[in-house]
């Protein structure tokens, strides 16, 4: 199972989409094992469209939870 500081989810408004390097969207065709980190610059998310920069970690630094603390 990955790690929380590798899953990042994403911040607009309805979405709330987790990228889990384990479990990649499948219709992307992203290798199993791929960090959010080694997506191409121009990767957006698969639900709702936002650019990389909507996504934060899920923990760590950075996180949502630091963000509200
Ligand atoms: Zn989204």
């Amino acid at each position: 199972m990955a790690n929380p500081e590798e899953m990042y989810q994403c911040q607009t408004a309805n979405c709330g989409c987790i990228y889990d390097p384990d479990r990649p969207p499948r219709k992307l065709n992203i290798p199993k094992g791929t960090k959010f980190t080694e997506l191409p610059r121009d990767w957006c998310c698969p639900i709702c469209g936002a650019s990389k920069a909507s996504f934060k970690p899920l923990a760590g630094s950075g996180s949502v939870k630091d963000d509200h603390s």
